[in-house]
């Protein structure tokens, strides 16, 4: 049921497309990567100067590659792999076959993030989400019916209904299409003019709250609310995510993150390691030829265990083997728990609200279990039904969704046989490989009974819990009602001038301390936020022609409520 299938959302409609553009701070980082006077400029004697980036995800390489570019020495900690949640893992057993671990579907309105992916030559297909133009059929199996459909128009009355109450709810209670509207027009009075008002009324407003209360799933039936949390909209069931803060699920649906999107052929882990590897052409400061790789003799260093202020002002950095070094400027681009945790990390380099607004963060929990097969026989015909063997399928068994990429009929397939949130994922987090699997199949097999998926099994399975690592403790942010002040707090730490020296030149990025957590797009846009803010710190500034989210920060700044 994705939003692209219903005549409401608006998304035939001609014009610019929408893109991650707000709501908060409608700032357009597309462009300012884009120009090409580049992000600003540094006084002579900073050049070289070294800035330590803790974690090498996708924000902590974004900035490395970007202050690198403006003459920087970034000095990149890694305490597990490049890439972070953008892991792309290899199934051993053949070459260039991968399970997506994190990141896996990447919406083009992410036009920050395709920014750097477009650098490379990476190629990029659209991904089979539930009833996608590319996914051959899906099958919705709820309360033991499974329903099987090409498209939008094979779907039951009541799941057609259902669709049609999340896109009512949508324009009664939020104004969706004239935020749309404001969004793809860039429009920032307007943008600002229906967010401001949305923020306060939907602060203390769950997920849940908002469908239960709206008029129009209160005029259907429970039952309507209870299928659209299994089926939900554009990518797969969402009550998952029911507890979340309404405001977090509008800034989705309002930038399309759950529509029109791609997975990189070979990984996404790619990415990363692409602006880690290649050689740059055009630097201030560094000889033409250098790339992150090379200014760290090809490896980051170890992970950061101690943070401090030190006596000369500069902040110490210590690795996980006692190395010490100082810094005038640090990036934290790891999940901000991790600095009460793996971190140890002196309380004054930020102040109690922000240490408030970081402790009190939250995440959500994920778990995934791949299998390559030995092609895409999901493709087959049943003969007797003419139907698919087998489908994209959402259901509300444990596998919750399972998604099959297509490679080639001449590749191997690969299946996330289920990719599951919050209590779904926590009932697979003791389990070994072989029990989720075959947890997996069983499901699959009440749905499938003519479908021998073992018999197409090549290689080892391959599963991931984000909570069980030490590196993460979480797959992503899921901010509750009530952190509308705790998420601007975070977001806005970039803007120093007004923090007491003893809290300035360490900054935040990351998937946590953006807008729209669990998407990539937020990570780069706070590391982008970072650079901005890192630029500043050490002296430099923006050409004035292409000003950067410092100098538009008063004119932009996302709404303040009031604390006391
Ligand atoms: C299951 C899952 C599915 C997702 N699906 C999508 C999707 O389909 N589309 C999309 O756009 N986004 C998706 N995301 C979100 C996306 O993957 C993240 O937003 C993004 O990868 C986060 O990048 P980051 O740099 O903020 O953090 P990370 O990738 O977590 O990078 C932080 C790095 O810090 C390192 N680190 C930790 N502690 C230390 C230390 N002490 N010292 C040094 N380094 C340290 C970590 O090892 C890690 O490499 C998904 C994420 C998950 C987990």
């Amino acid at each position: 049921m994705t939003a692209a299938h219903h005549p409401m959302t608006g998304n035939e409609a001609s014009g610019r497309p929408i893109t991650n553009f707000g709501p908060d701070f409608p700032f357009a980082y597309d462009q300012w990567i884009n120009h090409p006077h580049g992000l600003g400029h540094l006084p002579a004697e900073r050049h070289g100067t070294e800035v330590a980036v803790i974690g090498a995800g996708m924000a902590g390489i974004t900035a490395a590659y970007e202050l690198m570019k403006l003459g920087l020495k970034p000095v990149v900690y890694e305490s597990r792999r490049l890439g972070g949640r953008l892991h792309s893992e290899p199934f051993k057993a053949a070459e260039g076959i991968v399970a997506e671990l994190g990141g896996m579907r990447f919406p083009r309105s992410s036009t920050a993030f395709y920014h750097y992916l477009d650098l490379f030559d990476l190629e990029t297909r659209p991904f089979a989400n539930p009833l996608a133009p590319v996914t051959p059929s899906t099958v919705i199996d709820l309360e033991g019916e499974s329903l099987y459909a090409e498209t939008a128009d094979d779907l039951s009355p009541l799941l057609k209904d259902v669709g049609k109450a999340w896109h009512e709810a949508l324009e009664d209670e939020a104004a969706f299409s004239a935020m749309q509207a404001a969004i793809r027009a860039r429009d920032v009075p307007t943008i600002k003019t229906i967010w401001n008002e949305l923020v306060p009324a939907f602060d203390d407003v769950s997920f849940y709250g908002f469908i239960a209360k709206s008029a129009a799933f209160r005029r259907r039936s429970f039952r309507h609310l209870e299928v659209f949390g299994q089926v939900g909209f554009g990518t797969g069931g969402w009550d998952t995510d029911f507890p979340n803060s309404m405001l977090e699920i509008l800034r989705v649906v309002y930038t399309d993150c759950d529509e029109d999107q791609h997975f990189v052929v070979g990984g996404v882990e790619q990415v990363p390691r692409s602006l880690w590897q290649q050689p740059q052409e055009q630097l201030v400061h560094w000889p033409k030829g250098t790339s992150l790789s090379s200014l760290h003799s090809g490896a980051p260093r170890p992970g950061v265990a101690f943070l401090e202020r030190r006596a000369d002002g500069k902040i110490g950095v210590t690795d996980f083997w006692g190395d010490h070094r100082s810094y005038d400027a640090v990036l934290v681009a790891c999940q901000s728990w991790l600095l009460t945790t793996s971190i140890d990390c002196d309380e004054r380099l930020f102040s109690q609200k922000i240490w408030m607004a970081l402790d009190r963060t939250r995440y959500m929990q994920s778990s995934k279990t791949f299998v390559m097969v030995d092609r895409p026989f999901w493709k087959d015909k049943d003969p007797e039904t003419g139907r698919d063997v087998m489908s994209m399928t959402l259901t509300d068994r444990l596998t919750r969704g399972t998604y099959l990429f297509d490679l080639g009929d001449d590749k191997p397939g690969v299946i996330c046989l289920s990719y599951a949130w919050m209590s779904d994922a926590l009932k697979m987090l003791p389990l070994p490989t072989e029990k989720r699997v075959q947890l997996a199949l069983d499901a699959l097999q009440q749905i499938y009974p003519k479908v021998d998926l073992k018999r197409h099994i090549i290689g080892d399975p391959i599963t991931v819990s984000w909570e069980d690592d030490p590196n993460f403790l979480g797959a992503f942010k899921g901010a509750l009602p009530g952190h509308y002040r705790y998420n601007r707090r975070m977001y806005c730490h970039f803007m120093q001038d007004e923090l007491p020296p003893e809290q300035c030149g360490i900054f935040l990025a990351g998937d946590d301390i953006g807008w729209i957590p669990g998407w990539v797009e937020g990570a780069v846009q706070t590391s982008l936020n970072a650079v901005s803010g890192i630029i500043r710190h050490l002296g430099g500034d923006t050409s004035s022609d292409n000003p950067g989210p410092c100098d538009r920060f008063n004119e932009l700044a996302p709404l303040a409520l009031p604390d006391d």
